[in-house]
């Protein structure tokens, strides 16, 4: 029988439901032999995974799933068998971190600063989850400092106001940088929901160029249509193809736990990449500076 493998997963880490503990005794019992453990720009969740994973006797690897933005939108690049623990590369997912999980609260105190009563706890409750700029404008609005959502971009935190504070844009390019930076293997997650297949064409050559191994190819939902596309691609530019569900939790994605077909060869090649880079002093990678935004 076929073994089931899951190289697409989130913990409490980043934003799935289970524990890092948890996600291992449900991979345990959906028959899950190997698993990869890809938590948004962080990697806090492996320790125990690894820990959980060993004690259910599965074949853990190390990833994380690194989130950039384009012109065109989000685009996700995973990365397996890092070397999280390199302190340059902690300090760069924690200035990423940082830098989004603060900002909003950044721009509050600047508008506070300057006399304008909003709170932080409020802005909070308006994201309901990541905070950005629109829920600082909705507050804005709210308490009636301004009158339309545009106003508060105007006036406040747009580029040019007052407020404004930059953010951290990495292109997928730096994120497959980053990710080699820790000697990880750098694959484009799920290439047909984002970035799509015509963009992922025109950048194909320069992510590899940049250190791409793999590309998502047996992802989740994906029909067989898509999955043949996706293997001509990754045929074409020397990729390994890689799969999983993308698992966050039950109901939140259509597939379950180890409930996509990954074929071994995957896990394999992965491995063979991996044997190949240990051991060995990885590029180093430089964060871009904060960019402005319009
Ligand atoms: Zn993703
Ligand atoms: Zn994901």
């Amino acid at each position: 029988m076929a073994q089931v493998i899951d190289l697409h997963t989130h913990s409490t880490a980043s934003d799935g439901i289970y524990t890092p503990k948890q996600l291992l005794q449900h991979a345990k019992e959906a028959d899950i032999s190997v698993l990869a453990l890809t938590d948004h720009d962080s990697t806090d969740g492996i320790v125990e995974a690894a820990q959980a994973a060993q004690a259910l006797g599965i074949d853990f690897i190390p990833g994380i799933e690194v989130n950039t933005d384009t012109h065109g939108g989000e685009v996700h690049v995973l990365g397996y068998f890092l070397e999280y623990e390199r302190p340059a590369f902690q300090a760069i997912l924690k200035v990423l971190r940082d830098a989004r999980e603060r900002r909003g609260q950044r721009m509050v105190e600047l508008l506070n600063e300057q006399g304008i009563t909003i709170h932080w706890e409020r802005v909070r409750e308006i994201a309901q989850g990541a905070v950005g700029r629109p829920h600082v404008a909705k507050a804005l609005l709210e308490a009636g400092y301004v009158q339309t959502i545009g106003e508060a971009f105007d006036k406040y935190i747009g580029t040019n106001g007052p407020a404004y504070v930059p953010r951290y844009k990495l292109s997928p390019e730096d994120a497959v940088r980053l990710i080699a930076s820790a000697n990880g293997l750098p694959v484009i997650a799920h290439p047909v929901n984002l970035p799509g297949l015509s963009e992922l064409r025109n950048w194909l050559p320069g992510l590899c160029a940049a250190g791409l191994v793999g590309l998502e190819t047996y992802y989740g939902p994906y029909t067989k249509a898509d999955e043949q596309t996706l293997l001509t691609l990754a045929h074409e530019y020397h990729l390994i193809p890689t799969g999983g569900t993308d698992f966050h939790g039950p109901g939140i994605h259509p597939t379950p736990l180890g409930g996509r077909f990954v074929p071994y060869a995957a896990v394999e090649q992965l491995k063979a990449a991996a044997a190949q880079r240990c051991g060995k002093t990885p590029p180093a990678f430089v964060l871009p500076p904060p960019v402005a935004e319009k």
